[in-house]
């Protein structure tokens, strides 16, 4: 039984949708827990835009650097896309993310039975695929210096710099293997050592930290085999480890694999509060119209109690409470399928925490 301070930023669009969904099963699931959730509103993005003139007021980084975790919704719209770049509601979610010095990325990638057939790639491939993929997020090309565009005419040239530190890969790394332990025991680490010095010393540090761990099978991959591996087989993964670009563009290939982004959650890690988001943005086309899926906020919840708090049981209890509104034929619009009933957002969130209570 404990309290815990939990900072919401709702956000733009279907944000605040989704978030009043999100915040409800996570009251119910304190009150079936005993376990007290203190939520305090703060403003980022076009909303704190409209309200105070900037995308991330200072009020919002100090309250949530105050709180033991920070559940976003999503920010941005047609209706802020004209400002300035520093004043745009992306420029405050690019700050609010180096505030909180998250340099982990997690993106898991369920795919659902029931869902199996939602995605592009054949159900036989898909069924059984739940990858973790542990994505570098403060380092790497994204960051390193030097970088720039420089000279005239036909030397002109762009460049950017692709650099890790040991300490940086060993962090991640070492985080890498202690999930792995909570799941199937299986750490891939995707590099390209073959080509880059950085990625030479990458696996080699792998290597040196996946001693500590002789429970867990430590595999390497090369980027380009790893962008094959999970459209062909994407059933032999369990933890995908890499730096910050091939994580990128890793990270958003495994989620296609689910079928809907309204169902992917997404947590950064690190630093000394927690972010955990859905990976959607806030959908200005269905905003208002109670069409938003809003299990990708609630999926968002096991994340944050796993991850951020530490909860490993309520956040399986979140897991299946989801689990059985899709087993019971419940869905809403983006995972419509034959012979299912579509809720919309509130009935949704409804239907979850129904079972939640239940189970
Ligand atoms: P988006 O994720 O908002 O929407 C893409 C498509 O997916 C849309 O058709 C939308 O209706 C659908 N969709 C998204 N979430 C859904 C849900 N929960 N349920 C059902 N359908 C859903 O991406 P976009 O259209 O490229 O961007 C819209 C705005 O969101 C932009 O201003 C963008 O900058 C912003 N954005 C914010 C974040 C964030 O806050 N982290 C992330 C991505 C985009």
């Amino acid at each position: 039984m404990a309290n815990f301070k939990i900072s919401v930023i709702n956000g733009d669009g279907i944000g605040p949708e989704v978030g009043v969904e999100g915040l409800k099963v996570l009251h119910a699931l304190g009150a079936k827990c005993g376990h007290t959730f203190s939520t305090t509103h703060y403003l980022a993005g076009g909303a704190a835009i409209d309200a105070t003139g900037v995308p991330l007021p200072d009020d919002t980084i100090k309250g949530v650097k105050d709180s033991h975790a920070l559940l976003f919704g999503a920010i941005g719209g047609p209706k802020w896309e004209n400002m300035p770049h520093h004043l745009k509601p992306e420029a405050g979610l690019l700050k609010l993310r180096k505030e909180l010095d998250a340099w982990a990325n997690l993106r898991p990638a369920v795919v659902y039975d029931e869902l199996v057939d939602a995605s592009t790639i054949k159900p036989e491939v898909l069924r059984g695929t739940d990858i973790m993929v542990l994505r570098e997020l403060t380092g790497g090309i994204y960051f390193g210096q030097p970088r720039g565009i420089e000279g005239t005419g036909p030397t002109r040239k762009g460049f950017n710099t692709e650099v890790y530190s040991e300490f940086e890969i060993e962090r991640i790394v070492r985080m890498a293997f202690q999930i792995a332990l909570g799941r199937k025991k299986k750490v891939c680490s995707v590099d390209k050592a073959n080509v880059l010095e950085s990625s030479q010393v990458w696996r080699e540090v792998a290597i040196r930290v996946g001693k500590e761990f002789p429970q867990v099978a430590l595999s390497h991959m090369y980027v380009d085999n790893a962008a094959m591996q999970l459209i062909r087989d994407p059933k032999q993964f369990d933890v995908i480890v890499t730096g910050n670009i091939f994580g990128d563009i890793l990270s958003d290939e495994a989620s296609q694999l689910t079928g809907s982004i309204g169902m992917l959650a997404s947590a950064s890690v690190g630093g000394p509060v927690g972010f955990f988001e859905p990976i959607h943005g806030s959908a200005p086309d269905i905003a208002g119209q109670q069409k938003a899926n809003p299990l990708a906020m609630i999926g968002t919840l096991s994340l944050l109690l796993r991850y951020g708090l530490k909860l490993e049981t309520e956040a399986k209890l979140i897991e299946a409470a989801i689990k059985r509104v899709l087993a019971d034929g419940l869905r809403t619009g983006d995972i419509k399928q034959p012979g299912c009933r579509i809720l919309g957002t509130r009935e949704m969130g409804d239907a979850v925490l129904e079972r939640l209570k239940a189970l």
